[in-house]
C-alpha cells in the first residue's frame, strides 16, 4: 500500500466496518478476544509495521467496536446517525498534521497518546463521517441478508452494495430463487415441470452486491 493511500479516510471507514463485524452474532462468534486478533485486523487494513498490541489496546478496541456499532444500529435514520457520529467526533477526534520517520505529512485523527482503541474510534468516526458527507447517510447500512447484522458500506460503481460478503449474497439469492420456484409450482397446481435435476445455486458475480 502506498503512502498516498495509507492514511486515507476510506481506509478508516472500511476498518471501522471490519471492526464492527468482529462482534458475535448468528453467523459467528466473537472475532476480537485476543491482542493477536486485533493486531491481525490492523495489519490487514494497512497499518505499517511494527504494530504492537497490548491487553489495554484490546479493551479499548472492544469499546471502540461498541461505539461504532451504535452508528450502524440506526442505519437509515439520518438524524440519529448524525447525532451519534457528531458525538463520537466531539469526544474522540483531535485532527492534526503529523510527520514522522520517512512518512510524508499525514493526518492523525486520534488524541496524542491514544491506545489502538482510541485510534480506532476516532479514525473510524472521521472515516464514516467523510463517507456520509460524500455519499449521503445511506452509505451506512446493515447487511440485507436474513440472520446477519453485519455493517456494510454502500458505495462504489454499479448498484449499491446490499450484502456484507459473498456468503450472504449467495444465501439470499438461493432463498429468493427457492421462493420464486415455490410460488410458480403452487401456481401450477402442484405440478412440477422444471428440470429434473436440482438447480445449481446461483453464485455471486465478480462484485458482491
Ligand atoms: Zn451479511
Amino acid at each position: 500500500m502506498s503512502a498516498e493511500t495509507r492514511f486515507e479516510s476510506t481506509r478508516w471507514a472500511r476498518l471501522a466496518v471490519a471492526l464492527v463485524n468482529t462482534a458475535p452474532g448468528e453467523r459467528h462468534g466473537d472475532f476480537l478476544t485476543t491482542p493477536t486478533q486485533l493486531r491481525d485486523l490492523l495489519v490487514a487494513f494497512g497499518e505499517p509495521e511494527p504494530v504492537t498490541v497490548r491487553d489495554a489496546d484490546l479493551v479499548d478496541a472492544r469499546a471502540a467496536r461498541s461505539d461504532l456499532a451504535r452508528v450502524f444500529a440506526v442505519a437509515g435514520d439520518e438524524q440519529q446517525i448524525v447525532e451519534r457520529l457528531n458525538e463520537l467526533l466531539a469526544r474522540t477526534a483531535r485532527p492534526r498534521l503529523v510527520g514522522h520517520g520517512e512518512l510524508p505529512l499525514h493526518l492523525h485523527v486520534d488524541a496524542p497518546g491514544s491506545t489502538w482503541g482510541g485510534w480506532l474510534v476516532a479514525s473510524g468516526a472521521m472515516g464514516l463521517s467523510i463517507m456520509v458527507a460524500e455519499h449521503g447517510v445511506d452509505v451506512l447500512a446493515e447487511c440485507a441478508a436474513s440472520r446477519c447484522v453485519h455493517a456494510v458500506l454502500r458505495y462504489g460503481p454499479g448498484p449499491a452494495r446490499r450484502y456484507c460478503d459473498a456468503s450472504c449474497a449467495n444465501r439470499s439469492r438461493v432463498a429468493a430463487h427457492r421462493a420464486a420456484r415455490a410460488t410458480s409450482t403452487a401456481g401450477n397446481g402442484g405440478q412440477k415441470d422444471g428440470p429434473r435435476s436440482a438447480p445449481s445455486a446461483p453464485t455471486a458475480g465478480p462484485g458482491v452486491t
